[in-house]
């Protein structure tokens, strides 16, 4: 079995993983890591789960630890590396993840997406970070604000390219990667490599390796069923699920926003404390749904 140590990680880095109970890298990270951290440009087929997330930002990391400091000038702190991604969830999730890797490093992240407002997000980039993770809309904002540069960004990071073409960025993306110095390292990940995607990573990738990850498979601790019901019946069933096998922490998927409102809605009547999420929730009501859910004050989301 290969160590992160093996992968030739750095000591900082490797205390961080070994206190976040990872014992050894994932099959993403077994072959990411090493090529990144030579300064290739990767693109990679694999799926959230797989571990993709600490698969380009360790490297990314430790590529940045010459330029760690501790400095207060905003000038000792340019953005440096870029980490795009298509939702403002998942933004929040790299970035955390970022934050936890970096513990025992000065440097610094931060992470930008819309709905929320602009005015917060400037002091904290006035100040400097070495890291950043956005989605494509509100880095734009903060560009035509000149409120970030990206002049000495040397790594750059597509997150989820498939969904960011899917919900209409790439002139966003095209814009956004004409603003950047042509001299960097460039990752790109998709579940699903369609034309377009091909395309964008021909004319963003130089000379890439393809890196791809068995599609994830069922973990063998899930068990998955099927109750075939009456379309009238599905919201009593799942009641009547929750409450006979007392589940605590439970994950429902509905088709429409509607349908997303009104289960919570029926659920809650029944006494189960359900909460919905879905686009039409300012983001403030997304991250107190998530983090109730979390802490598990709902026990349905
Ligand atoms: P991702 O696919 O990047 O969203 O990661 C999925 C989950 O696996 C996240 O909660 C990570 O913190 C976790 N994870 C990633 N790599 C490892 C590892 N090598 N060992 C244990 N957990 C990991």
């Amino acid at each position: 079995m290969t160590t992160f140590a093996e992968l030739g990680l750095a000591p900082d880095i490797l205390r961080a993983l070994d206190e976040m109970g990872y014992v050894s890298p994932t099959p993403i990270q077994e072959q990411v890591i090493p090529l990144a951290l030579h300064g290739g440009d990767i693109l990679g087929a694999a799926q959230t789960g797989t571990g993709k997330t600490a698969a380009f930002a360790l490297p990314l990391i430790q590529r940045l630890l010459p330029h760690a400091n501790t400095s207060t000038s905003p000038a000792k702190h340019p953005i440096r590396a870029l980490i795009l991604t298509p939702t403002r969830e998942l933004a929040i999730q790299v970035e955390e993840a970022i934050q936890a890797y970096t513990r025992h490093v000065p440097l610094r992240s931060l992470v930008v997406y819309g709905g929320v407002n602009i005015n917060t997000q400037i002091p904290i980039l006035k100040t400097g970070v070495e890291i950043l993770v956005a989605t494509p809309g509100r880095l734009l904002d903060h560009v035509q604000n000149k409120t970030l540069l990206l002049n000495q960004v040397n790594t750059l990071v597509l997150d989820e390219a498939d969904r960011m073409l899917d919900m209409g960025f790439m002139p966003d993306l095209k814009r956004i990667v004409a603003l950047l110095p042509a001299q960097r390292v460039n990752m790109m990940f998709s579940a699903t490599f369609p034309e377009e995607i091909r395309k964008l990573a021909d004319s963003i990738l130089n000379t890439p390796t393809f890196i791809e990850v068995a599609r994830n498979e069922t973990a063998v601790t899930v068990t998955q069923v099927v109750h075939p019901v009456h379309h009238e019946r599905k919201r009593q069933l799942l009641a009547h699920l929750i409450k006979s096998r007392d589940l605590r922490q439970v994950l429902v998927f509905t088709g429409t926003k509607l349908g997303c409102n009104r289960l919570a809605n029926e659920l809650n009547k029944a006494g189960i404390h359900a909460d919905a999420i879905h686009g039409d929730k300012t983001q403030q009501e997304r991250i107190k749904a998530l983090d109730a859910f979390k802490a598990g004050t709902i026990r349905v989301l």
